[in-house]
């Protein structure tokens, strides 16, 4: 007699509530990972006791918009080091917006307000497979949980990008596949390229599918998943990290 491996109906996790703190922090270093994402690490002894318990947190960011007003934008903590109180940030570069604005003219010395993060889903360590997609806003939390992942691990990744300039590759314990799939900027709102990737796709029972980018891109996929390949919405956590034609804007969709 077989049997097939029985998975709960949610993953295990852990929801871990920070106490909320602005940080004061200067821009230590500036560099171009590639043509369009800029990595920009902060320092400042505000970040001694900074959380980050999971790889997808996201800080909030306060910029100055165009006509002067304070602004707020989503980041993800994409590294941290508490011994060196450094924090990294990438910014994948678009066309508008005052936070892209800020990191193309950030250099060394810049003063930066960091909020949060405000609380992290942390996964059990018993989740052993992952399924990651999204775009280049994603690259920044899916490099985090690629880098801190253990042995024994299997993630496979779909990443849209405008091209192999914009691969980047990540040092890691576990079994990780990277398929990157190619669109240009212009259609970073369109499924097609992904969800054309992932049709033969069979996600095994157990498989923590983490999706995110543009929010019409990030349903879509979401819907394949579950209607196409029978998976369980349980598993899946799919966000739009921003919204086609609007300025600060993010969708969760649980
Ligand atoms: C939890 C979370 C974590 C995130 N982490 C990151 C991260 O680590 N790195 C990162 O780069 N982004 C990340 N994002 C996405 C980022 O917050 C948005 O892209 C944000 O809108 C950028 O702000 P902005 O001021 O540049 O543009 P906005 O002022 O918000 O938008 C201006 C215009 O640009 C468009 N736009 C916004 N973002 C993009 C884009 N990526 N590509 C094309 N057009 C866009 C909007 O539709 C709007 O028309 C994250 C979002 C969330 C919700």
């Amino acid at each position: 007699m077989t049997s097939s491996p029985i998975f709960p109906d949610t993953p295990a996790a852990e929801r871990v509530r920070h106490e909320l703190k602005r940080r004061a922090l200067t821009v230590s270093a500036v560099e171009r990972i590639t043509p369009n994402m800029l990595r920009i690490t902060l320092t400042g002894s505000d970040l001694a006791d900074f959380p980050s318990a999971s790889p997808d947190d996201h800080v909030k960011v306060f910029i100055e918009g165009p006509d002067g007003q304070a602004q707020m934008r989503d980041y993800t903590p994409r590294r941290f080091d508490r011994a060196s109180c450094e924090l990294v940030l990438d910014f994948a570069l678009h066309e508008a917006g005052p936070a892209t604005a800020w990191a193309l003219a950030a250099k060394q010395g810049d003063p930066l307000i960091v909020g949060g993060p405000r609380g992290s889903l942390v996964l059990s360590k018993e989740i052993k497979r992952f399924l990651l997609i999204g775009d280049e806003t994603a690259l920044p939390a899916i490099g985090r949980r690629i880098e801190e992942a253990g042995p024994g691990v299997d993630i496979t990744v779909y990443a849209a990008v405008t091209g192999p300039e914009e691969q980047q590759s990540f040092a890691s314990a576990a079994n990780v596949s990277l398929n990157w799939v190619y669109r240009p900027a212009e259609d970073a709102a369109s499924a097609q390229r992904l969800l054309g990737a992932l049709d033969d796709l069979n996600v095994a029972p157990g498989t923590y599918v983490w999706v995110a980018a543009e929010a019409s891109v990030a349903r879509a996929i979401r819907t394949h998943i579950v209607e196409k390949a029978g998976y369980p919405l349980a598993w899946i956590k799919a966000s739009g990290y921003w919204l086609l034609g609007q300025a600060d804007a993010h969708e969760k969709l649980d």
